[in-house]
């Protein structure tokens, strides 16, 4: 999996080797789902409400690792904002990094997900990785949050040593997705990052085949990455607001997406009000939440959601209050450049397309499954 893998850097290929994997494989472009948290579609072909994913934080006070804040966040976000990095900092070693979030919106957040991909019953149904294990098979899992996400470590790692008897190697490579967000998506420093992620891949590749005779390869990325047109200042909109958060209303400012919780109907109207008028974005609707299987059981994402149209960056927003980024995804699934590449491989024979182009990332997972000649089995409580 190579983070931000773009649906058109197969055929940008600087090296040339991805151009040839595609040659003899199938190679397309896939849509990715809702959000920025999405594993649960490939790992399990689970769409955004059956795995309760999309964003890193959710409201969840009673299990905020930050709750220890409440009371004090107003004091400390008047705190000059060079100087809050010491508590974050402080913050962060706790083990979940509050990046910058507002300290009193702290305390009601957490992290939707803890742990690691390959966890025993992670998601309400099998993972690759549960599948694997059920039939006492074998597996190595390199890359983020596990270890290193750099491709060259990775390989490095795989070069000192691998087991004889191993179903599938997981490589989680992150090199692509921050040159993206900081440069754009057709940057000259993406461009050699490409260059280099390429060539590590094609070495790796050759570890492998030297190994292990035939290989098969599923290369995919899980979004592509859009170059930001304009800014939504959607903090400096609520300033007009009577209602003020966290009294009335507590929000999240994702990079793509905001999110609202309401403690009093007034508030509500206010805020829904404001948001009507913003021009770059729109409040997700009912009818959008089916399309993109965000129906979650819960309000703990969000009440009400606005979601930038393609190209749009609210900013200044929870993890970039500094300098904007020059590309971001997560926005609707008509935004092409968010889209991902894949490239499915086999040493020892021609592979068919994928029936439909793009593809959504849901569908990675069944393909995962049948590449490693498994069958995907239990759904829930396995
Ligand atoms: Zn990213």
């Amino acid at each position: 999996m190579l983070d931000a893998f773009r649906h058109d850097y197969p055929d940008r290929s600087p090296g040339g080797f991805f151009r040839e994997l595609a040659a003899c494989g199938s190679c397309g472009s896939l849509v990715p789902p809702f959000g920025f948290e999405t594993d649960g579609a490939y790992l399990a072909g689970l769409h955004p409400d059956e795995c309760d994913e999309g964003f890193h934080f959710w409201c969840s006070p009673e299990t905020s690792p930050f709750r220890i804040l409440k009371g004090w966040g107003r004091l400390l976000d008047a705190i000059p904002h060079g100087l809050q990095r010491i508590p974050r900092i402080a913050l962060g070693r706790m083990g979940l990094a509050p990046y910058d979030i507002p300290f009193s919106v702290l305390p009601f957040m957490d992290a939707r997900r803890k742990g690691n991909p390959f966890d025993r019953c992670r998601y309400p149904s099998e993972t690759f990785f549960d599948m694997i294990r059920r039939e006492g098979g074998k597996w190595i899992y390199l890359g983020a949050p596990v270890s290193s996400c750099s491709a060259r470590r990775i390989h490095r790692e795989l070069r000192a040593g691998l087991p004889s008897d191993l179903d599938l190697v997981f490589l989680m490579i992150g090199d692509l997705d921050p040159v993206g967000h900081a440069f754009g998506p057709r940057s000259s420093q993406l461009e050699k990052r490409l260059a280099e992620v390429e060539e590590t891949i094609k070495d790796i590749f050759r570890l492998l085949r030297k190994k292990y005779g035939r290989v098969k390869a599923a290369i995919f990325g899980d979004h592509g990455m859009t170059g930001v047109r304009r800014h939504i200042d959607i903090k400096g909109a609520l300033e007009s607001a009577r209602s003020r958060p966290p009294r009335d209303y507590l929000f999240f400012l994702d990079s793509t997406v905001a999110r609202f919780w309401f403690f009093n109907e007034c508030a509500r109207a206010e805020v829904t009000d404001i948001l009507g008028g913003l021009t770059g974005g729109r409040i997700i609707s009912g009818r959008q939440k089916e399309d993109y299987r965000i129906n979650y059981a819960h309000c703990r994402f969000g009440e009400l959601m606005f979601w930038a149209d393609e190209g749009g960056l609210i900013f200044p927003n929870f993890y970039q209050s500094g300098t904007p980024v020059a590309a971001m995804h997560g926005y609707r699934s008509e935004a092409v450049e968010d889209r991902a590449a894949f490239i499915f491989y086999d040493s020892e024979q021609r592979l068919s397309s994928l029936a439909k182009n793009p593809a959504r990332t849901v569908e990675m997972f069944p393909a995962i499954v049948s590449m490693l000649g498994l069958e995907a089995g239990i759904r829930a409580g396995h």
